[in-house]
């Protein structure tokens, strides 16, 4: 059985949790060491049961705890060939290097029980992927910090069960929000984050081709409210009661 769990989603750092028939993985680094423990601790879990951490991308919302969970346990940290060149331009992530395997779109990976197949996607960071992760006969598809729907992450998440999709900002919010101009500019361009407009256009496609649970991911907290993104969602998904819709929290678990 595969189960996903949100742990840490947003600007302030994203982890999310897998299980694959026992198996279990973690997308994304983006808080403290101490923070992801924690919440595997409160999930009723353990950083010694993780068999491998895939990674988006090099912001450091993805892999802030990354260098020390190198340090402290030894985890296979999966990665894209342009997010290492960073890593290897940068001092003090010389734990994590011992660790590093490099993992590039068009690529995967199969572990015991799963299959990790790697998409590029448009992203203001020198690599960015999301992932299609396959366990038995279920799937999930995995993509936030993406400026807009390509055909590779379409062909990622279309056909799975279980999608976390990002839904980052109200475009209004962030057009009259406290974010500078350039900033604004950033996040609407096709190199920046999925609007709740972007992602409820994808969502009708999701639920037409098997999506049964979707997690809307990544919000941000200037410039989108969890309400707005579901109600917005839930309006993209009328036709499609079947499919349940979550807005994955801040930090999913108190600690
Ligand atoms: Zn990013
Ligand atoms: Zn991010």
């Amino acid at each position: 059985m595969l189960t996903c769990t949100p742990l840490f989603s947003g600007s302030t750092g994203n982890s999310t949790h897998l299980s694959c028939d026992g198996e279990e993985f973690l997308i994304d680094v983006g808080v403290s060491c101490k923070a992801v423990c924690s919440a595997l601790n409160a999930l009723g879990s353990s950083i010694e049961n993780i068999r491998g951490i895939f990674i988006t991308h090099e912001h450091t919302d993805h892999i802030k705890g990354l260098e020390i969970i190198s340090k402290k346990y030894n985890i296979p940290v999966y990665m894209n060939t342009s997010s290492a060149k960073y890593i290897y331009c940068t001092n003090g992530f010389d734990n994590l290097r011992r660790n590093l395997n490099i993992l590039d779109p068009t690529q995967s990976l199969t572990t015991d029980n799963a299959r990790f197949d790697v998409y590029k996607t448009p992203h203001d960071s020198w690599g960015s992927v999301c992932y299609r992760v396959t366990c038995g006969e279920e799937r999930l598809g995995y993509a936030t910090d993406i400026g807009y729907v390509t055909k590779g992450i379409a062909s990622a998440l279309l056909g799975c069960e279980t999608v976390v999709i990002e839904s980052n900002h109200d475009i209004e919010m962030l057009k009259n929000g406290p974010y500078p101009i350039y900033l604004q500019e950033r996040i609407l361009s096709k190199n920046g984050h999925l609007s709740n407009d972007d992602c409820a256009r994808f969502l009708p496609y999701l639920a037409q081709s098997g999506a049964r649970k979707i997690y809307l991911a990544h919000l941000s907290k200037e410039n989108n409210h969890p309400n707005i993104a579901l109600e917005n969602a839930k309006r993209a998904l009328g036709d499609y009661p079947e499919t349940e819709i979550f807005v994955c929290k801040e930090k999913e678990f108190d600690f």
